[in-house]
């Protein structure tokens, strides 16, 4: 009779869970080792303390440029049926909202806690407060094993999947990167790291001074006069840069450029459901209407009050003017800023504040099945991978599929 595969997952978060679980249903011995004092912690913070698990729109497109020529292949193998079908075997109803989709608990300690009692229900080992350090290949001829050096102890595995994550998100629930320099020593390439899906900063004079302001608008991201990533929906302005989805989602590209000291500028357009001729139409309505009007009156029926306020410090002008002394040219120049309100980017805010690394291990050093090409038996999963998602549950997808991918193969193969 040939004893289990030993196999040590490091990392308890969500990808080293679900490759926990994939590995013990196939029969593998399994030790979950966790540098924190529980599971899934960042986990737990997810989708606003409900968890955006996945998505009904799930495309390749909505991943990092390096990963989309594989991505097709991993969420064909393990993609948003198979994430639903898992969370049912464990028990997890899952709640489908405009094709976001979330725990029907509302919770995301249930999907921690369910991912949890399925380990246990399997015989997997949780060992806890201990960080993984080295892994030393031992074998003598081609089976592989080694050598897993914690911070306490030493154990002997088969197999070793790496499920460290990255640097996104409070230190306190593990992202701190160890798996980077952890892969390094191993030989694998890793690309540079970036905060993602992370508000921007300015040091505009003129952004709200206040509790800032809220709208949907379209975000165009520029280097000079070329666009290179565009959005639309709610944009947060405050007193220090911008924020919201769709400046979340162009911020992992606008943190490599700033990093090779390409300067970003956001335009922001406060108008994007009219087309020119209809901004003209509307221009033209209110060109009639100054009558005895301060411009601050005027401009209240049109937008905003906190936007009204900032176009106005923008353009230098104070709102207790009379509209009509503006003059028609000038209040045709105030109002298309609305459609083109440029702010430059200083920065990106912190890791603590980011959802996701940008960069990691390169995907050229592993094997479909997440494997390291140059040491069968050491897998890379989640967001310790150079793969980073979109907002609206991508990112935790991927934890997902590598994980499970990984946790079969490292189990059968
Ligand atoms: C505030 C916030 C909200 C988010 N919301 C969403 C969302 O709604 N939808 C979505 O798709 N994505 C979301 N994300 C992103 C998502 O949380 C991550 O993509 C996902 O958690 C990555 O999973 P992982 O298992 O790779 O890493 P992690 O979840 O970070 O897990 C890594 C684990 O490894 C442990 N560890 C680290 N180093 C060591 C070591 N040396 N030894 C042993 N253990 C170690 C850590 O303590 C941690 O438990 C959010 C992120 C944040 C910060």
């Amino acid at each position: 009779m040939t004893s289990a595969r030993r196999i040590l997952v490091a990392g308890g978060g969500a990808a080293g869970l679900c490759a926990a679980i994939a590995a013990a249903r196939e029969g593998a011995q399994v030790t979950i080792i966790e540098k924190t004092d529980s599971c899934g912690k960042k986990l737990s913070m997810t989708g606003n303390g409900r968890c955006n698990l996945s998505n009904f729109e799930m495309s390749a497109d909505a991943f990092n440029e390096d990963s989309k020529g594989r991505m097709k292949k991993w969420l064909g193998r393990f993609g948003v049926q198979q994430t639903v079908e898992f969370f049912t075997s464990l028990g997890l109803i899952i709640d489908n909202e405009d094709g976001y989709l979330y725990p029907i608990t509302g919770q995301a300690t249930s999907v921690v806690n369910v991912l949890v009692k399925e380990c246990e229900r399997l015989g997997v080992t949780f060992v806890y407060n201990e960080q993984l350090k080295k892994i030393i290949p031992t074998s003598s001829d081609n089976t592989p094993c080694f050598k897993v050096m914690t911070s306490k102890n030493e154990y002997e595995a088969d197999r070793v999947i790496l499920a460290t994550g990255g640097l996104a998100g409070p230190k306190s629930c593990g992202a701190t990167g160890d798996g980077y320099y952890i892969c390094e020593q191993l030989g694998m390439k890793v690309k540079d790291t970036y905060p993602s899906l992370v508000p921007l900063l300015s040091e505009d004079e003129t952004l709200p001074e206040k509790s800032g302001v809220r709208a949907y608008a379209t975000v165009s991201f520029m280097i000079g006069d070329g666009v290179f990533a565009s959005e639309y929906g709610e944009v947060q302005i405050t007193s220090n840069g911008i924020s919201g989805i769709p400046v979340m989602q162009a911020s992992g590209l606008v943190a490599q450029h700033l990093s090779k000291n390409r300067p970003v500028t956001a335009t922001i357009n406060f108008f994007p459901y009219y087309d020119n001729d209809q901004f003209e139409q509307l221009i033209d309505k209110m060109l009639n209407l100054p009558g005895d009007r301060r411009l601050e009156d005027l401009l209240s029926g049109f937008c905003n009050s906190n936007i009204n306020e900032m176009i106005l410090r923008r353009m230098k002008l104070s709102g207790s003017m009379k509209a009509k002394n503006v003059g028609a040219n000038m209040l045709k120049c105030i109002l298309n800023t609305y459609r083109d309100v440029r702010i430059e980017i200083s920065g990106v805010s912190d890791y603590k504040k980011a959802q996701v690394t940008r960069g990691g291990i390169s995907l050229g050093d592993l094997s479909d099945e997440l494997m390291y090409n140059k040491m069968p038996g050491v897998y890379v999963v989640g967001e310790l991978c150079d793969v980073d998602g979109r907002c609206g549950g991508y990112n935790l997808q991927w934890a997902w599929s590598s994980g499970y991918i990984a946790g079969e193969a490292a189990s059968c193969l």
